[in-house]
């Protein structure tokens, strides 16, 4: 990524750090040390201190305000409301003037004016689909169940993947890889024991905040517009947006918004830090596919034995490999099988837990980023922020509604 794409924090004010915010707590509890002044810390210790320890106080510090409390008071003490930081408060109103953006803009407005719609007959074979994606240079499509004139899901990497997995675990059924059509998806999956294919849709006139909400419900990356007419009862597909569409739009039109969010990735827990799946570059690509399936993720970090970032292996990494159709293909290590990756490809785009949430917004604006991995300042892996995780923050931190409407 270029460096000059996130900026550093220049403050970084924590609520521990504020006596206010520990003003209410019981007399017993751990009290901060604050400095009170410049100078040598012997000094500071002196009876001048309101936090000194005072003659028969067991404590070591007392805080003036504790002897200014009801004696009934003094051992169950009612939760206070704490002041919020101003950046904080700041914060707060970002993510508001964001959510209001998002309820009042419709999905329909995150369409371009003009795109292309390629929908695939449920009839369709696997193998032609994944041609028809190749030769249209996209990675999904939506599926029609042409019977029932209905919208039956949508084709995505992961349906490849699970394909992929269900000749490792029924390798009888090898021969039947040509006869499969899209609608046989539904048994692989179940056969597996992988979620099912997600048939989750929005009308495109509702707010967008609700096809977001829809999304991280059910895990989709992605929704499809689905418009229904009044008369027949009809079903017409009109488009798919991804979360990535979705938070790029956010971060070009609310830069107003966004640049209030001065608190950083580690400040507000944004993404996964433990139980990170990774691979190297000397596994076969089977395995990583494997660790997708069974951790249900997208991405999976490349490291080395120091756990340095080398590269990440992505689920769209998988149809180059398999469009020969020979399954053999699969057992190439991902050092091999990332080479093959075009020269459209964005890259890795990393970021440290010092990062600002403004500054990653930046990022989101300028470039076409899936997700960061989070880096030490000597490249070893952190973390991973999904656009699923930057997405819920900005929907529900702080946020104690319903967070997933039904309708
Ligand atoms: P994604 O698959 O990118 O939509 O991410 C879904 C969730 O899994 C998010 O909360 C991510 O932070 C988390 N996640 C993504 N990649 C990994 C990984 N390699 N290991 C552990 N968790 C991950």
């Amino acid at each position: 990524m270029d460096e000059s794409e996130t900026t550093k924090p220049t403050t970084t004010t924590t609520a521990a750090s504020n006596p206010n915010s520990r003003a209410d707590e019981p007399p017993n509890a751990p009290k901060p040390r604050v400095a009170l002044g410049p100078g040598p810390g012997p000094a500071m210790s002196s009876v001048s201190s309101p936090l000194a320890a005072r003659a028969g106080h067991e404590l070591p510090f007392v805080q003036p305000s504790s002897y200014l409390r009801p004696s009934s008071r003094s051992h169950t003490i009612p939760p206070v409301a704490t002041p919020m930081s101003p950046i904080d408060e700041e914060q707060m109103q970002g993510l508001q003037g964001m959510r209001d953006f998002l309820r009042v803009r419709t999905s329909y407005d995150v369409l371009p004016l003009s795109f292309r719609l390629i929908i695939l007959d449920n009839d369709l074979l696997i193998k032609k689909s994944l041609n028809i994606l190749i030769q249209n240079g996209i990675v999904s499509a939506p599926l029609w169940d042409s019977h029932q004139s209905k919208f039956a899901g949508i084709l995505t990497a992961t349906d490849y993947i699970n394909l992929i997995q269900y000749y490792c675990q029924f390798p009888e059924h090898i021969d039947n890889l040509d006869k499969f059509p899209l609608s046989s998806l539904r048994e692989i999956e179940k056969a597996i024991g992988v979620l099912p294919i997600e048939t989750v849709s929005v009308h495109p006139s509702r707010p967008l905040y609700e096809a977001c909400s829809r999304m991280l419900k059910t895990r989709a990356r992605r929704i499809p517009l689905v418009d229904i007419d009044n008369e027949t009862g009809r079903e017409t597909v009109v488009s798919v947006i991804t979360q990535y569409r979705i938070l790029k739009f956010i971060a070009v039109n609310t830069e107003q918004y966004t640049s209030l969010l001065k608190k950083t990735v580690r400040e507000i827990g944004l993404g996964t830090y433990t139980d990170l799946r990774t691979g190297s570059m000397t596994q076969s690509v089977l395995d990583i596919i494997n660790m997708m399936v069974t951790s249900n993720i997208s991405a999976v970090p490349i490291v080395d034995k120091n756990n340095v970032v080398l590269n990440v292996f992505e689920a769209i990494d998988v149809i180059p490999i398999i469009k020969t159709g020979v399954v053999e293909e699969l057992q190439i290590n991902v050092g091999e099988a990332l080479s093959k990756r075009g020269e459209d490809f964005g890259g890795i785009f990393t970021c440290q837990e010092d990062d600002r949430l403004d500054s990653i917004f930046i990022t989101l604006r300028q470039s076409r980023v899936h997700r960061l991995v989070v880096i030490d300042d000597n490249w070893h892996l952190k973390g991973v922020i999904s656009l699923s995780d930057i997405l819920k923050y900005v929907l529900f931190y702080g946020d104690d509604g319903d967070y997933f409407p039904s309708s």
